[in-house]
């Protein structure tokens, strides 16, 4: 059914429903339930789970590591050694990424309560994604967890299911959040967008109206996270967020021929040239996906208002960087593979959503990969990680 991605869905709460949207009969539920599961990644650890692909995250956070670490410090310090520290992970997804991270923040928190003579806290390391996220591949690895922390101390960790885009926690019950490469999934593909385009996101020749359908849409959804977040957080807590944008400021439209969204736009009309696929299907299908760069994105936590912005860094994405590491693939890749296995990693389950069980995915992302070889020498790369760290006024 293509209205998959046309439903709105943010909420996925026990105790009721998020501020921006509101259901409005059991059909529409139905159908934001599924979209909701056609955002989680490959759960497992195969050769196509998202544990096994998401070096590029990984990548991303070692980068953003001297972040993470000067803003937990800060936040200790400015708490002024807090007996207790809630941390959240949110869109943690599968494997070991999070518990990177986790470990990252817990062992900068006992290092400086060391070096400053102080008790170490007791932690809460909350790791929270879509309720159809395997979080059990992850619960699987606390082991590693335990491996990674420098020193003894008291840590808890629980999953914690539900969108981002509703409340998650008690109010004021959080020290520090902490989220890599998720929020730029908005909760529902935008309003407004023009059919028969064969072309799955914003490109050069889009209709300056799908880009004001896609901002206006990140607007609402930043929005509804940022004033959700400022419930559950203490005052001086801190927040770092890392997610895909853009470095472009002069022409909303533009995206460099070789973005990963043109390339599956192209990849999924070669299947429809081939036959495999009809161009009505491809026609329907819209990625729940948008990239902002530094001004959108400090705009919309001004006019939210709860948030003072304490870093704001741009870094140059490149996805062929997930090259560089061979050693989580068993087998000699072909080229642009690696990178198409990293892209078909985070939208696998979403394109089987639309497509349905009996699409062809492993002929889409040869015909990707082999783009993807195509673009090897492009050098105009306008895809970008913002990483901006917010302190709760
Ligand atoms: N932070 C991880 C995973 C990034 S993949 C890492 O760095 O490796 C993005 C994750 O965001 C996916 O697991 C997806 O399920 C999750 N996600 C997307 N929309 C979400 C939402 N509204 N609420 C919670 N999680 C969401």
């Amino acid at each position: 059914m293509d209205s998959r991605f046309i439903h709105s869905i943010p909420s996925l709460r026990c105790n009721g429903k998020s501020e921006n949207e509101k259901y409005s009969d059991d059909e529409e539920r139905k159908s934001e339930y599924t979209f909701v599961s056609a955002l989680s990644m490959n759960g497992g650890d195969g050769d196509n789970s998202y544990s096994t692909n998401s070096l590029l995250q990984r990548r991303v956070l070692s980068m953003t590591k001297p972040i993470l670490v000067k803003n937990t410090k800060e936040m200790l310090t400015n708490l002024d050694f807090p007996k207790y520290i809630k941390v959240a992970d949110l869109g943690c997804s599968s494997g070991q990424n999070t518990f990177l991270v986790m470990a990252d923040i817990v062992n900068t928190i006992n290092a400086l309560c060391q070096e400053c003579n102080q008790n170490r806290p007791e932690i809460d390391c909350c790791l929270n994604d879509l309720p159809c996220n395997d979080f059990n591949t992850t619960f699987k690895l606390i082991t590693f967890f335990n491996q990674k922390l420098a020193s003894e101390g008291s840590c808890f960790v629980s999953g914690v299911p539900g969108s981002f885009y509703s409340s998650l926690f008690p109010r004021k019950s959080l020290h520090f959040i902490h989220s890599n490469y998720s929020l730029h999934y908005l909760s529902k593909v935008p309003d407004g967008l023009e059919k028969n385009k064969m072309s799955v996101y914003i490109t050069s020749s889009s209709p300056l109206s799908e880009y004001e359908a896609y901002l206006n849409q990140f607007q609402r959804d930043f929005t509804t996270f940022l004033r959700m977040r400022s419930e559950e957080m203490v005052s001086k807590g801190r927040m770092v967020l890392t997610l895909i944008g853009r470095n472009t400021i002069d022409d909303p439209l533009y995206r460099d021929c070789c973005h990963w969204s043109t390339l599956l736009s192209i990849s999924l009309r070669d299947l429809v040239f081939e036959g495999i696929v009809s161009a009505a299907k491809v026609n329907s299908f819209s990625l729940p996906f948008y990239d902002p760069n530094e001004e959108e994105v400090k705009e919309i936590i001004r006019n939210e208002g709860s948030f003072q912005i304490n870093d704001l860094e741009t870094h140059v994405f490149d996805l062929a960087h997930c090259n560089e590491d061979c050693s989580l693939q068993t087998h000699r890749a072909k080229p642009g593979e690696k990178v198409a296995n990293c892209i078909r990693a985070l939208i696998e389950t979403m394109l089987v959503a639309h497509f349905g069980d009996a699409f062809d995915i492993d002929t889409l992302f040869e015909r990707y990969a082999h783009h993807v070889s195509q673009h090897t020498s492009c050098k105009n790369k306008t895809s970008v990680s913002l990483v901006v760290t917010l302190i709760r006024k």
